[in-house]
């Protein structure tokens, strides 16, 4: 299978006269077996990335290559893809079988090689004892997967999906995660899924791309993103709860930073902070970097607002002197409204630059 290059990739719309930029010089390589997954914010530009791959958008300016082959001026029909969106589409007077059959019969394959190809894409998405129903006996995801197989049976060079899953609920999104993984796996197709939802990108991708504002701000493997952000943004978009943020200052001694946060002092051992001595900087910290002391003392003091129990950890929010804060708390910890003291881990700060928000250490 071809690989996707995304090659400087630039998408302006003209709106009453307004230029909106939405796609701003992309780079992306999805190798011939990789699932990338396109992950930002609404309107940060996933969807018209996704669109000019498929062909249904014209990209102001860049290359989309399929391997070797360049397709940017290709229209979608030519581009041999899979495309998946959120409006899944069945024709509802056709049984599932009919459904997945009928783009291999206008193209003019035999009847039997129509019935060996939806029954082998029907196995593999696990839905054979489905084949004899009429769409609207099925779920929202049993439709996702007949539309999958839909595709499938085309035996297609590259899969694109755009949200497939936003309507469908907590179980049977759980459900079909692990289904399109198989798929694509096994397929070996490149993949480039494009989602809101950094709990899809986190668990289904080889790769992670994070968008802001229609350019590219990191591209790495779930853990990486999660464990190393680049940037500020980065930080607070992907994890949940979000990065907690605190204005500070640092004091560099012999690679030894002083943080300085209010009138509290952190001792930070990292490299490469001497030049910042006396500069402001955003001191982020993930909520489970955070604990709870009964001592009010022993930390930054913090008035509990309330618990939201998970079953495996418990959300607990507090207000302080620098906002409300997030922790993530045994799930068994019940705050009372009681005054407490939050303890920093210092291992687990991550410094950013407090006006372009780029990752210092
Ligand atoms: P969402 O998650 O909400 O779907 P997105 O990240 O997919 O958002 P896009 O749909 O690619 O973002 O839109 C990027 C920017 O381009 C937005 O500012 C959007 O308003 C604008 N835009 C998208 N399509 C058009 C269009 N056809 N004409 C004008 N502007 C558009």
């Amino acid at each position: 299978m071809p690989d996707i290059k995304i090659q400087n990739l630039t998408k302006v719309y003209e709106e009453s006269g307004n230029k909106i930029v939405a796609v701003d010089d992309v780079n992306l390589t999805i190798e011939d077996d990789e699932f990338v997954t396109l992950v930002g914010p609404s309107g940060c530009g996933k969807t018209t990335t996704l669109r000019c791959v498929a062909g249904l958008n014209v990209p102001t300016s860049g290359t989309i290559k399929f391997g070797d082959r360049d397709v940017t001026d290709k229209p979608v029909q030519e581009r041999n893809i899979a495309l998946l969106f959120q409006d899944i589409a069945l024709y509802p007077h056709m049984s599932v079988q009919e459904n997945m059959a009928y783009g291999l019969k206008i193209v003019g394959f035999s009847q039997e090689e129509r019935i060996a190809r939806v029954e082998e894409a029907a196995e593999l998405l696990q839905i054979t004892d489905q084949l004899k129903k009429m769409p609207a006996d099925l779920s929202g995801g049993q439709q996702q997967r007949v539309a999958l197989g839909r595709s499938l049976v085309r035996d297609p060079e590259v899969f694109l999906f755009d949200e497939p899953m936003s309507d469908l609920d907590a179980k049977l999104k759980a459900e079909l995660r692990p289904v399109i993984e198989k798929v694509t796996d096994e397929i070996g197709c490149p993949t480039l899924y494009v989602t809101h939802d950094q709990e899809e990108a986190m668990t289904m991708s080889d790769r992670v791309a994070v968008i802001n504002d229609g350019e590219l701000a990191q591209v790495a493997p779930p853990k990486e993103i999660y464990d190393e952000p680049n940037s500020r943004f980065v930080s607070q978009f992907i994890g949940q709860p979000s990065t907690q943020f605190f204005d500070g200052n640092v004091r560099a001694i012999n690679g030894t930073a002083e943080l300085v946060v209010g009138d509290y002092k952190y001792q930070v051992a990292r490299d490469g902070l001497e030049g910042w001595d006396g500069d402001d900087v955003s001191v982020g910290l993930r909520p489970q970097y955070i604990s709870v002391s009964d001592d009010p003392e022993a930390g930054i003091p913090a008035t509990h607002l309330l618990d939201e129990p998970l079953g495996d950890a418990t959300h607990s929010f507090f207000e302080t002197e620098f906002g409300e804060v997030i922790v993530v708390t045994d799930p068994d910890f019940e705050g009372n409204r009681e005054e407490y003291g939050l303890v920093f881990q210092t291992d687990s700060i991550q410094l950013y630059d407090a006006d372009t928000g780029v990752r210092l250490a």
